[in-house]
């Protein structure tokens, strides 16, 4: 693209939340389903940016003339703003002549690039995909971090569609390939598999090398087939099982304590020890070493380095630690754009006001400590942190460069973890980020608040991916509240909330008051609206602007003359009105309607924000008369109630089920509840979304038990023949039913299902494991992806909704981002 964007743009921003260095930055405004960058080009002005990428599309009249006084700035527009990214970064990859890997395929792409960082790191100045950046935005973004001082990059690169690759490959344009493998499921997204394959294989179509596994037959042939007559000159190293005729013939023999990976090629023989012993490690691993032969790196040397891998944990855990701090556990690898991507992070959690970082040496190369620590203190600095604790010689030696409120150094992680007065951290949110070498798993494990063995664990991502999910459902005209009540059913509210603000829901919803104050005081500032707010509740609806539910006459008139009586009509909160339409629960009825009609046109102070119904059945087929019926009805009073008010309301009526059942009731609004947590309650979409929670538990105790004897309270659990029997650390006070016992629930343990035997206690459960693979202090699912909360529901003639609000208090909650 030849724009003349501006030379000294550093940065490029896709996510207007995200900003780091705005006088620095490109920002380039992406229509998606769900967002709009468009919208959001005055937030970005009054930060401080000054260049923008707009799509012709978007680029309407109102838009033209709110930014006509924008003399300072620079406004691009152009046919699709992420093309024009990719092409000023392909423009851009021109100018380096290095080796880039790039790698693709079905699993382990990020593994295999987070190992061939380790594994390459001494001796090399690597730049890399920052997590698992691999999209046709996160390609680019992670591009353009090369600079002139790196000697190898190594970027990964994924596709959900059709011709993606063909984009990527000019953005990207490796010299050496790998492609890690092919998934048995051919995706939306492409017609067969073998289709899946040839266009990951266009992110090759000009590598000199290509690594593969030979045992994929169909990606062997599709090299020959479709790569070879692109790109005749290319060399491809393969390798695979003794009968696979690869050019590299593998076997591995596992042993007590490793495993031996073996290798026969042209080049030699070789064997390699490693602690991994499962299937895909040592595949991901096998495509590291080939790489590293063919690099002329010496086996010795390979192999001291693969003794030193350590397993790779993508995951940003939100965790409670000591002293009501909330930690981000991020201990597994620090480099510039994972600090910045972690800060983002941190930014994001308004539970606690007071930002800590606890930050190790930062690995990144190419520039000076002077240089690369000078941006490390611009971004905390930008970040608003309040405290820094540096760990390591390098961030030690450039102390002076930071200027933080609060700030201390120690050389190295032992003598922080001896000397630090651990008394000082509290009430803040505390980001743990080092590099590998400085373990600073040690820092997290003695400031984490210790579990009594049961957790549950809340992918982050899921839930994100579950509320795009609805929201590219219901489309960008309908607005979303999510249920929150019962404290995110039972995922955690603050933590739950914090997300949603940030991704920007419109309304949030409790069952009671005091759950819409704990929000309040976790930083939330959306609209919450209270569905069974009382009278003695009140002062804290208006101290915290919380909007309650009118139901009925004597709500309606006790709120009003609460209200009146505080004599400050403006600052009231204002209101949501439930009309009953056949859930006979709370609401007013059409028989109320004069009344209330006359009510508020007599008290304009009464401010109606939306009037709102609940469908009884939203969920089954069999009540769909009844749910028109409902509608109809809800359509006609609320249009009666809007005309006397003379302003319009937002309407809304459709839960998690109704939004899959009902397209055409959506209305202005819907209410988003247990399908955010991951359940689809009518069964029909479930494969749409994610598994959110997964409850999980330990094994405290085995015993072997033979015939005859008995397990548990009342002797319920008869032993009828020789039986190893575990004990678990999670019990009814936990959320596991009684009803469960006596072999009616069944939990995971590593991959065995083992049923229930005797009776389930207040603190623990005893499970039949004869013949699975456990030891003690094992891990357990109870539930989780591999086992449906919606089974083990059925299994006690109840709904997932009420397991997982009964998970007990004490049960820790993690929380993580893949
Ligand atoms: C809880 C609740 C919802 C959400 O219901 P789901 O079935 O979880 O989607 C919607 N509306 C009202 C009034 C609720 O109480």
């Amino acid at each position: 693209m030849d724009v003349g964007f501006n030379p000294q743009a550093a940065y490029l921003l896709t996510d207007s939340r995200q900003i780091s260095f705005p006088e620095q930055s490109i920002f380039f405004a992406i229509k998606g389903d769900r967002h709009d960058g468009h919208l959001f080009l005055h937030d970005l002005y009054q930060s401080g940016v000054r260049e923008f990428v707009v799509e012709e599309a978007s680029w309407s009249d109102s838009l033209r003339q709110g930014t006509a006084g924008w003399s300072d700035a620079k406004i691009w527009v152009v046919p699709s703003s992420i093309k024009a990214l990719q092409e000023l970064v392909s423009e851009r990859r021109k100018q380096f002549n290095i080796p880039v890997v790039g790698i693709a395929g079905s699993n382990g792409k990020t593994i295999v690039k987070e190992w061939l960082v380790q594994l390459m790191a001494p001796g090399q100045r690597i730049v890399a995909s920052p997590k698992s950046y691999n999209s046709q935005i996160g390609v680019p973004l992670s591009v353009w971090n090369l600079n002139k001082e790196h000697t190898l990059a190594i970027f990964e690169a994924g596709i959900s569609q059709a011709h993606e690759m063909e984009y990527l490959q000019p953005v990207m344009q490796p010299t050496i390939g790998i492609f890690t493998n092919i998934g048995p499921a051919h995706d939306n997204g492409f017609r067969s598999r073998k289709q899946k394959i040839t266009e990951k294989l266009r992110l090759f179509t000009k590598v000199k090398k290509l690594i593969y596994r030979k045992d994929y037959k169909d990606i062997d042939e599709e090299i020959d087939l479709i790569l070879r007559p692109v790109n005749p000159f290319l060399q491809t190293i393969s390798w695979g099982s003794s009968n696979s005729g690869a050019d590299i013939r593998v076997t591995y023999q596992s042993k007590k304590d490793n495993t031996v990976i073996s290798l026969i090629g042209k080049s030699g023989a070789f064997n390699f020890e490693t602690g991994f012993r499962d299937q895909a490690s040592l595949e991901n691993l096998t495509h590291c070493i080939v790489f590293m032969l063919d690099f002329g790196i010496a086996s010795k040397v390979i192999q001291d380095r693969i003794l030193l891998l350590k397993p790779v944990s993508m995951r940003l855990e939100l965790k409670e630690g000591i002293n009501h701090c909330y930690i981000i556990d991020d201990a597994y690898n620090n480099d510039l754009n994972g600090l910045s991507m972690a800060l983002n992070f941190l930014s994001q959690q308004e539970q606690r006001q007071k930002k800590t970082i606890i930050l190790s040496d930062v690995l990144q190369s190419g520039q000076t400590p002077n240089e690369l620590y000078g941006m490390v203190s611009k971004l905390l600095k930008e970040k608003a942190l309040n405290r820094l604790i540096g760990v390591g010689p390098q961030i030690s030696s450039q102390a002076n460069l930071f200027d933080i409120s609060e700030q201390e150094f120690f050389l190295d992680t032992e003598s922080f973890l001896k000397e630090f007065p651990f008394n000082t951290l509290s009430d803040c949110v505390i980001l743990v980020k080092g590099a590998r070498p400085f373990s600073f798993e040690k820092i997290v494990h003695r400031i984490q608040q210790k579990a009594h063995g049961t957790v549950l664990e809340i992918n982050l991502d899921a839930l994100v991916h579950n509320l795009n999910y609805y929201r590219s459902k219901i489309g960008r005209k309908t607005k979303i509240m999510v249920m929150v009540k019962a404290f995110a059913y039972g995922s955690g509210s603050a933590e739950v909330a914090a997300l949603l603000q940030y991704h920007r829901v419109d309304y949030l919803g409790v069952a009671y008051a005091d759950e819409g104050v704990a929000l309040r005081q976790s930083g939330i500032t959306l609209p919450v609206m209270v569905m069974n707010a009382t009278l003695p509740a009140f002062d804290l609806l208006w101290e915290y602007k919380l909007e309650p539910e009118l139901y009925s006459r004597r709500m309606l008139s006790d709120w009003l003359s609460y209200i009146l009586k505080k004599n400050d009509a403006a600052n009231a909160p204002s209101v949501h009105l439930k009309l009953d339409t056949g859930m006979h629960r709370l609401g007013f009825e059409e028989d109320d309607y004069d009344w209330l009609i006359s009510q508020l046109q007599q008290n304009p102070a009464l401010r109606v924000s939306s009037i709102f119904s609940h469908l009884v059945g939203a969920d089954e087929g069999i009540h769909n008369e009844f749910s028109k019926n409902q509608y109809q009805q809800f359509v006609k009073g609320a249009g009666l109630l809007e005309k006397a008010l003379g302003y319009s309301t937002l309407k809304h009526i459709l839960n998690s089920a109704g939004i899959v059942r009902f397209p055409d009731y959506r209305l202005d609004m819907v209410r988003l509840g247990i399908g955010l947590y991951g359940v689809e309650a009518t069964g029909q979409e479930q494969y749409a979304l994610q598994s959110v929670g997964s409850l999980k538990t330990i094994v405290s105790q085995i015993k072997y038990l033979s015939s005859g004897e008995t397990v548990g309270y009342s002797r319920s659990g008869q032993i009828t023949h020789d039986s190893a029997i575990a004990t678990l650390a999670i019990g009814y006070a936990d959320g596991y039913d009684r009803g469960l016992g006596n072999g009616i629930g069944k939990i995971l343990v590593n991959g065995t299902l083992c049923p229930t035997i005797g009776n389930v206690c207040m603190d623990m459960t005893m499970v039949d494991v004869t013949g699975a693979k456990v030891e003690e202090g094992d891990e357990v699912i109870i539930f989780g992806k591999e086992l449906p909360i919606t089974e083990l529901a059925k299994s006690i003639h109840t709904i997932p909704y009420e397991i997982l609000t009964g998970i007990g208090d004490r049960v820790k909650r993690i929380f993580y981002k893949e």
